[in-house]
């Protein structure tokens, strides 16, 4: 049996190899991506900051919400935006420019196994360094 700690309450619980969280975590994490969902539909132009206050879901979460792709920024949004993990070019929804998540799965096709590199990533500790850069950037 694999158990780890729920990275959002820090219980214990038996892990899938899918999500970090536990399953509690887990649908609450749900619930909010929709609450987020939901306000950006009818607010697409709000920033980070606004959405999380109205909705009540961090900064931190919804900013994830997009580098999972699960959020995608609709128009010319100047409070949300991602740079690209590689080259820094400002993108709106997952973690690399077109370009470069061309590039990217080209290089994986040589080696790299999708999910072996999937992980690496979620359990590095950059992507916090990387949301920090970028609040400073909003400033
Ligand atoms: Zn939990
Ligand atoms: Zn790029």
């Amino acid at each position: 049996m694999n158990i780890r700690n729920c990275k959002e309450c820090g219980k214990l619980f038996q892990y899938d190899g899918i999500s970090k969280l536990c399953y509690k975590c887990r649908k609450k994490d749900e619930e909010d991506f929709i609450l987020v969902k939901e306000f950006l539909y009818e607010n697409p132009k709000e920033t980070i900051t606004v959405v999380s206050e109205e909705t009540g879901v961090s900064e931190d979460k919804i900013l994830r919400y997009l580098r999972e792709g699960k959020l995608e920024i609709v128009g010319e949004n100047p409070g949300i935006l991602l740079d690209c993990e590689i080259c820094g070019k400002a993108i709106r929804t997952g973690r690399y420019c077109e370009k470069c998540a061309y590039d990217m799965e080209r290089g994986f096709k040589s080696g790299f196994e999708k999910r072996e590199n999937k992980k690496t990533i979620r359990t590095s500790s950059k992507e916090k360094m990387h949301i920090a850069q970028l609040k400073k950037k909003k400033k």
